[in-house]
């Protein structure tokens, strides 16, 4: 049977993890080979032959009785995926001011918080878009999420007693929001996304995206009231993770680059 594998936001730490540490207990997940792969091109640089070597010499010290002959196609597969796909890596996504406002509308406090995770979501799904050759993706405007995506939508927004079918009942209420497509195409189009975004805030916690929920949607404490900070280089709005934290998470990692960059030629000066 093949286990649904969850949606990972940094598949670059996951792939970095699992090529160091290897499986818990050896025993090589198969549906996990594909990052390994990804994360050995991109790491090494290599072309599809040392590739190969390289998954095969993995999958070895993994498990003594891997064959490469019998497991040849799947070999292939593996290597084809990661020549043409990225490891994904989605470090920030955007929301408007106006979308958490037509969210905020929502009476039920579960509804509301399946909406934004929705909307985190979509804007991830498109964001983190991991085809190497970009110039054969189509550009649109829209945003999508799929059936398949349910299960990680109900783990973001933290909800137990919740199933798919239960969060499918809850979308079909709100029939302004999205548009269905047939069935069979598994595909629904958000229809509440700002096109035109005036305010901007930055999201960046994915593990723990109902920390955001309860900055935007709740009433902040008073004791917090600087949670959310203005990034002093482009004046969008961003949570903070620290009360010195000056600008957005965007410009913070530009910055941090310059100073290394700086620092690296200072030392060559001496
Ligand atoms: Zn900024």
């Amino acid at each position: 049977m093949r286990t649904k594998k969850s949606f990972s936001f940094d598949e670059e730490k996951d792939a970095e993890k699992i090529y160091n540490n290897g499986f818990a207990n050896g025993i090589i997940d198969y549906s996990k080979i594909y990052l390994v792969a990804k994360y050995i091109r991109q790491t090494f640089g290599y072309g599809e032959i040392r590739l190969e070597r390289e998954v095969i010499n993995f999958c070895k010290k993994q498990d003594k009785n891997f064959n490469p002959i019998v497991e040849a196609d799947t070999i292939k597969k593996w290597v084809k995926s990661a020549l043409n796909y990225d490891l994904r890596k989605i470090e920030s996504i955007t929301v408007s001011q106006k979308e958490i406002d037509t969210i905020k509308k929502i009476k039920s406090n579960k509804d509301k918080k399946l909406l934004f995770a929705i909307l985190v979501f979509s804007k991830a799904l498109k964001k983190g878009s991991v085809k190497r050759d970009k110039s054969k993706l189509k550009t649109s405007d829209n945003y999508y999420i799929h059936y398949n995506n349910f299960t990680d939508i109900i783990r973001l927004a933290r909800l137990t007693n919740t199933s798919e079918t239960d969060l499918a009942d809850i979308l079909y209420n709100y029939h302004t929001f999205f548009t269905f497509y047939k069935a069979e195409r598994e595909l629904i189009r958000l229809e509440f996304i700002d096109k035109n975004p005036k305010k901007i805030i930055i999201i960046t916690d994915f593990n723990n995206l109902m920390h955001s929920y309860g900055i935007l949607f709740e009433v902040i404490k008073p004791e917090y009231p600087k949670i959310l900070g203005r990034c002093s280089i482009c004046d969008k709005e961003f949570i903070k993770k620290s009360n010195r934290q000056r600008t957005c998470p965007e410009h913070s990692i530009i910055l941090e680059r310059e100073r290394k960059t700086r620092w690296r030629n200072r030392q060559k000066e001496n």
